[in-house]
């Protein structure tokens, strides 16, 4: 037995170092791929037409179009919502820089619009006072698998006749009062990176019910082709593919896909056992002098894809990066989601954006740590956690 008391020992070893976001892959994930690779199809293919088929049921959208990350999934929607250059674009200082930088890339201006600090979700009243003439696209963020207020957001997209594009990377799983996320508006993002509630190890999907749009983000995610490459090359005689306009290499691969299907699968059965933990985590650390995540709001569905707890200093004696270095010393693995979008020098530079005029973002991205709260997790895993945090902060 390890003496904690003595604080010698970590509470887990080196080599079982507990990494963050660790995807679960089981045996139908790998026959999968290996099928894929002993036929020879590697590319984009049938294992894509499936999963796009599989993913738009499970999400009871009309359109699914899969690609090779989220980002390129934001990036596409943008275009395909008609953005032109300097069309503003209002999303939430609490995302990851991809939400950003994908706007960027499609020609737009990002605007930012506080959270609430509890929800920790974009605030429909400053998402108001950002509306100008030049205000195209709202585009919330799911933030954690918790539902925006999409009554209060969609009611904004209808007043000012906008485009709704949903930021959905931790979101597979959320509804909000019945409705999945990803379905509000003209968009849903989804990523399938390896930390995401499923993946593809990178990945992305599109949804939209809108069959025009639907096609031409298909040909965006390929050069701007007209016909599917793998579609070319089928046995019903050659195709000619034509170049309608400058698209990009954004499509997923059947080896992607092939992991997908599986993962998809067991959608339910991982939010399941993530839910498990997060219901484990709040009964232990209740008595801790820290944040823990708000209980999901009534008549939604959260998808547990982060457990987020606020480490302030002024409460705990310790501030949050050295419980993280702390936290790491126990061969714990954490994750930070986010320094707020304004802590970033590019961004600084480019919008001369504060962090202080986003002061709920700021004071959250400086004290949030995320505890691990992947369907891997044994029980003891989660048990060290729990021990760790409390011996760092009791
Ligand atoms: C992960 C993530 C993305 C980007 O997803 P990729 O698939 O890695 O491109 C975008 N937005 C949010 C909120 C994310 O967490």
């Amino acid at each position: 037995m390890q003496t904690i008391s003595q604080g010698k020992s970590p509470i887990r070893s080196q080599e079982d170092f507990l990494v963050f976001g660790s995807p679960c892959i089981e045996i139908a994930e790998i026959k999968e791929v290996v099928a894929s690779m002993t036929s020879g199809w590697l590319g984009t293919g049938p294992k894509v037409a499936r999963f796009e088929q599989d993913f738009s049921n499970y999400k009871k959208a009309d359109y699914a179009v899969a690609v090779n990350s989220c980002t390129a999934a934001i990036h596409l929607s943008i275009l395909a919502a008609g953005i032109k250059p300097g069309d503003e674009v209002i999303t939430t200082p609490l995302t990851f820089c991809a939400t950003i930088n994908a706007i960027l890339h499609a020609g737009g201006k990002p605007v930012l619009a506080d959270i609430d600090p509890v929800t920790m979700n974009i605030n429909p009243e400053q998402i108001a006072s950002k509306i100008t003439d030049k205000t195209k696209v709202i585009l919330p963020v799911h933030f954690a698998g918790r539902p925006c207020d999409m009554d209060r957001i969609c009611a904004l997209v209808a007043d000012h006749d906008l485009k709704l594009i949903e930021d959905c990377a931790h979101a597979i799983e959320t509804e909000y009062k019945g409705r999945q996320a990803g379905t509000f508006g003209d968009f849903g993002s989804f990523s399938f990176y390896v930390t995401k509630n499923i993946t593809t190890g990178e990945g992305g999907m599109i949804l939209t019910s809108q069959k025009s749009a639907a096609a031409r983000i298909k040909t965006l995610a390929l050069h701007g082709m007209s016909k599917d490459a793998w579609k070319r090359f089928g046995d019903d005689g050659y195709k000619h593919y034509y170049v309608e306009e400058c698209g990009y290499k954004y499509n997923m691969m059947d080896l992607q896909a092939a992991i997908g299907i599986h993962q998809l699968a067991k959608v339910k059965q991982y939010w399941l056992k993530r839910e498990a933990i997060w219901q484990r985590y709040i009964e232990a650390l209740s008595d801790l002098p820290i944040s823990l995540p708000a209980s999901p709001e009534e008549n939604t569905q959260h998808g547990y894809h982060l457990f987020t707890i606020l480490v302030d200093e002024a409460k705990t004696g310790i501030s949050r990066d050295n419980f993280l270095n702390a936290m790491t010393a126990e061969n714990i693995g954490l994750g930070v989601h986010y320094l707020s979008i304004p802590e970033h020098p590019y961004y600084q530079k480019t919008f001369g954006w504060k962090p202080e005029d986003y002061p709920h973002a700021m004071r959250i991205g400086r004290q949030t740590v995320s505890l691990p709260l992947s369907p891997k997790l044994t029980d003891k895993d989660v048990e060290d956690v729990i021990l760790a945090v409390k011996q760092i902060l009791g």
